[in-house]
């Protein structure tokens, strides 16, 4: 397993993922996504879009705002609840999660849903000592709000107050009817959304694993009562099938199933898919089966009916909903972590690869000129014509060799060359990223070529 030190490295090196406002500084638990993460967040975004909306004949891709009415965070659950344990060590001042205490305490403890008072005796029976002091002395742990408040307007009192959205998803279930009614889709079918969501988190960390700003993708899936399990079950292998098929490793992924004591109170089943990170399995995934209970919420709170009528049946209920819902930047590590290779190579030599699939990858091909002074031209036309079909790289400087190394670090799928015989023939030389096999190909059948190898 690849070191996470390790991985920071070559993301900063390589232009993948920077420090925020590293000018000034930095400010911490922020990044900024270089010319190669920000294609591979978009490609990520595109291949769940295409597989979970696009290739579906029903689900819908919707874009709701940051900001909404405060209303809808108290109906949802949110400004009362949405809040992790804080503790603080008496000794050193840190702050930590009062959950995350006890399952780095004993992994075989998961303190979801318990109370403040079960989580508070449990720190003192089992002694659990400061990871920052190694002192085990905490303070009374108390609720802590992770909603990002703001104030809209001029003027900042409690009247302007609104929140940052801590989830995509409300933003789905308050337009429900309006999307129901202007599709005019029937049951079953899927709202998604792709956006930025924004916690409080008491400890971020882990790199990209858990930031305070971050995006999401999520769907509703809108169901008749009683079929929702089947559909719980149905996108739950939907997710890991995505997963595997964009090529992550099978033994790097597993579902942990929510015991029944564990699920929250408005879900009847729920999974996590979790990805072996550094520092062991964690949560990449969270898939849950959530009744009816924020349509009910918000037909309640709005006092506005939010049933939906069976034209078959004519009956009038509020659906049932699945929802999977995974961070694109939890993605962008999870991927990056299983693709990141140091191969040894029969010369004795290593090389450094980036293994990812060519749906993900920056860019699909590199285009080369051999010698910089000859082949420049021909080779800028070469690219010139790629790079309206996908994304290309001109790489001129150093020896092709170098050139060659640096593109399998950073993941580009084909290294295209163009040398002494592609004047006469017609032809340039493809080289692959995994194999280093070359083939030799008609610049008329290159679009073609490469677009077959990249599919997804
Ligand atoms: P946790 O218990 O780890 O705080 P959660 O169970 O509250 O997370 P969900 O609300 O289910 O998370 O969010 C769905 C998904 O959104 C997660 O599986 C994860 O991929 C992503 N996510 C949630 N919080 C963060 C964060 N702070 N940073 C990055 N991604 C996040």
């Amino acid at each position: 397993m690849v070191k996470l030190d390790d991985l920071v490295q070559f993301a900063k090196t390589t232009g993948y993922i920077f420090q925020g406002s590293e000018l000034y500084g930095g400010l911490a638990n922020t990044y900024d996504y270089g010319p190669l993460g920000s294609k591979l967040k978009r490609n990520i975004k595109e291949a769940w879009i295409k597989k979970f909306q696009k290739e579906t004949p029903y689900n819908v891709l919707v874009d709701t705002s940051i900001l909404l009415n405060p209303e809808v965070w108290v109906a949802s659950g949110h400004v009362g609840g949405f809040s992790d344990p804080l503790t603080e060590c008496k000794n050193c001042n840190q702050r930590f999660r009062a959950d995350q205490l006890i399952t780095q305490h004993d992994s075989q403890v998961n303190a979801d849903g318990w109370s403040l008072e079960k989580m508070s005796s449990y720190l003192a029976e089992h002694k659990v000592t400061c990871p920052n002091c190694g002192q085990s002395n905490w303070l009374p742990i108390k609720k802590f709000n992770m909603m990002f408040e703001t104030h809209q307007g001029v003027v900042m009192d409690s009247a302007s107050k609104i929140y940052l959205r801590p989830e995509t998803a409300q933003g789905i279930f308050i337009n429900f009817k309006q999307i129901q009614r202007t599709t005019r889709n029937r049951l079953p079918f899927g709202v998604c959304q792709v956006g930025k969501s924004f916690r409080n988190e008491i400890t971020p960390g882990n790199f990209i694993f858990r930031t305070r700003e971050f995006e999401q993708m999520e769907m509703e899936f809108f169901c008749k009562p009683g079929t929702e399990l089947e559909w719980f079950k149905y996108w739950k292998s939907f997710c890991m099938d995505w997963l595997v098929n964009l090529g992550m490793k099978k033994d790097h992924l597993r579902f942990d199933d929510h015991r029944l004591e564990e699920l929250s109170h408005y879900s009847n089943a729920t999974t996590d898919i979790q990805f072996e990170f550094p520092w062991g399995f964690d949560e990449l995934w969270g898939i849950a089966s959530r009744t009816d209970y924020d349509l009910r919420a918000h037909q309640n709170h709005a006092a506005q009916n939010l049933e939906y009528l069976d034209p078959q049946t004519n009956e009038k209920f509020l659906p049932y909903v699945v929802e999977p819902a995974v961070g694109v930047e939890r993605l962008v590590l999870a991927f990056l972590l299983d693709a990141y290779e140091t191969e040894a190579l029969d010369d004795g030599t290593t090389r450094q690869v980036l293994r990812i699939h060519p749906a993900l990858a920056p860019y699909k091909v590199a285009v080369l000129p051999l010698v910089k002074k000859l082949h420049k031209e021909q080779a800028e036309a070469i690219y010139m014509m790629l790079s309206k079909h996908v994304d290309a790289v001109f790489d001129e400087t150093q020896s092709i060799g170098k050139r060659y190394r640096r593109q399998d670090s950073i993941g580009t799928y084909l290294c295209v060359t163009i040398d002494h015989d592609t004047e006469e023939t017609e032809t340039v030389t493809v080289r692959h990223r995994d194999t280093m096999a070359q083939d030799r190909v008609k610049i008329k059948d290159l679009v073609s070529y490469i677009e077959e190898r990249i599919q997804y």
